[in-house]
């Protein structure tokens, strides 16, 4: 910004950067619009069973190069399903990150089992490899394994010792779905991959989710899970009538976040203090929206990965800031209306520590805990001037981080 009444952080009362506050999401889509008019035509708004949730899982089969896919009622259910499916049962242990979604870990305690909780990488904040092998022992039946923040767990390692020690694995792409992990699509690494359609994600039906698997056997018992007469946990003709339309741009909005991730960390890439995840597996880097083709993954690399983007996850230092907390840096860029956000809380704090298993001092999980700030997707379906915009905010709050604590 030029006119120096900006310089005022909006916090302080200035003129936030964004007046008008982040992006709404989702956005207006007119191929939703006639897929809910065909659906209303057709009678399969009001029906339990219609064209749609069938052309979905044979979709997103197709599309994850998967044969089977099963659709429910959320990504969180997804988890769950996926653990039956695979015969987690009580007494049973499950490794996940501590740093990880809530949920998940709360649905390995729905299905009865005991959380045991490995450390994420120093470097990317998702599940360490490194970590995995000491957590697994006799009672270990699954690992869960998230991609989270545009960081991409090392799956081909993650699966060498799984098979080697004979646990299946639950890949969990609900922040990721389409993205590219060493050459295979998130969620096809595992033995069985979950996703979810809830309305903040990047496939949305408001609630949702499915399964992705090339198990016969772990699709077969899914499907018994939800059968009781009817399906209780279904998702609905309506959901999948509106997810038809955005799975088939998925590819193009992923390649379109992926450019404006590399522009946005490109002008943020001077600012002290705020690393992004990074990812150490193979030919990690984008390759460019002409090396790909739409719908069909990438040509011109078996190992290339290219992770999905639910949310853009950076390490905050607030050394590199005077000092500023990562909680009040966090609420002053959103004064300036850009949707940054704290990550999760890790899994292991503030819980009892007789709900889980710990496997060493889970410190990364704990840093990740205190210092993950991540910034909501929707912008980066914007132009060029919205990610300028979120650069442009981080600049702002550094070039006056000291007026921050003395002022509020
Ligand atoms: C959002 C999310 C889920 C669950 O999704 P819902 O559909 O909201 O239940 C599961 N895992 C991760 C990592 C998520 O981000």
């Amino acid at each position: 910004m030029t006119s120096s009444s900006n310089d005022r952080l909006a916090i302080l009362g200035g003129t936030p950067v964004r007046p008008a506050g982040p992006p709404d999401w989702p956005m207006p889509d007119d191929d939703v619009r006639l897929a809910l008019e065909e659906a209303y035509r057709g009678g399969s708004w009001g029906k339990y069973h219609g064209e749609y949730v069938e052309r979905l899982e044979q979709e997103l089969g197709r599309y994850h190069g998967c044969e089977f896919a099963l659709t429910c009622s959320s990504g969180t259910f997804a988890v769950e399903l996926a653990m039956r499916a695979v015969k987690v049962t009580s007494g049973d242990e499950v490794i996940l990150a501590a740093y990880d979604y809530g949920g998940d870990f709360l649905s390995v305690l729905a299905v009865g089992a005991f959380p045991v909780l490995v450390d994420v990488d120093r470097d990317n904040w998702n599940m360490s490899p490194a970590a995995l092998e000491a957590a697994i022992g006799p009672k270990t039946r699954a690992i869960i394994v998230s991609h989270l923040h545009g960081g991409v767990v090392p799956m081909s390692q993650v699966m060498e010792i799984a098979r080697r020690r004979g646990v299946a694995v639950i890949e969990d792409a609900a922040q990721m779905p389409g993205a590219h992990i060493e050459g295979r699509r998130a969620g096809t690494w595992g033995d069985v991959g979950t996703l979810s359609f809830g309305g903040s994600k990047l496939l949305t039906a408001g609630r949702g989710g499915a399964i992705v698997t090339g198990s016969r056997e772990i699709h077969h018992r899914a499907r018994l899970v939800c059968q009781r007469s009817s399906n209780p946990f279904p998702l609905s003709e309506l959901q999948a009538a509106v997810l038809l339309p955005q799975l088939a741009k998925l590819d193009i909005h992923n390649d379109r976040r992926a450019v404006s991730v590399a522009r946005l960390l490109s002008s943020l890439g001077d600012l002290p203090g705020l690393c992004p995840l990074t990812n150490a597996t193979n030919a990690v880097r984008w390759l460019g929206p002409s090396r790909r083709s739409p719908g069909h993954g990438i040509e011109d690399s078996a190992t290339a990965t290219l992770p999905g983007y639910y949310k853009l996850g950076l390490q905050y230092d607030p050394a590199a800031i005077a000092g500023l907390s990562r909680d009040r840096f966090v609420e002053t860029i959103r004064a300036e209306g850009i949707a940054l956000d704290t990550g999760f809380r890790a899994l292991h704090v503030g819980r009892s520590p007789s709900r889980f298993r710990a496997v060493g001092e889970l410190a990364e999980a704990e840093r990740a805990h205190h210092a993950m700030v991540v910034l909501h997707h929707p912008v980066l379906l914007g132009s060029e001037a919205d990610i300028d915009q979120v650069a442009e905010a981080c600049r702002k709050v550094y070039a006056s981080c000291r007026e921050i604590d003395r002022a509020i």
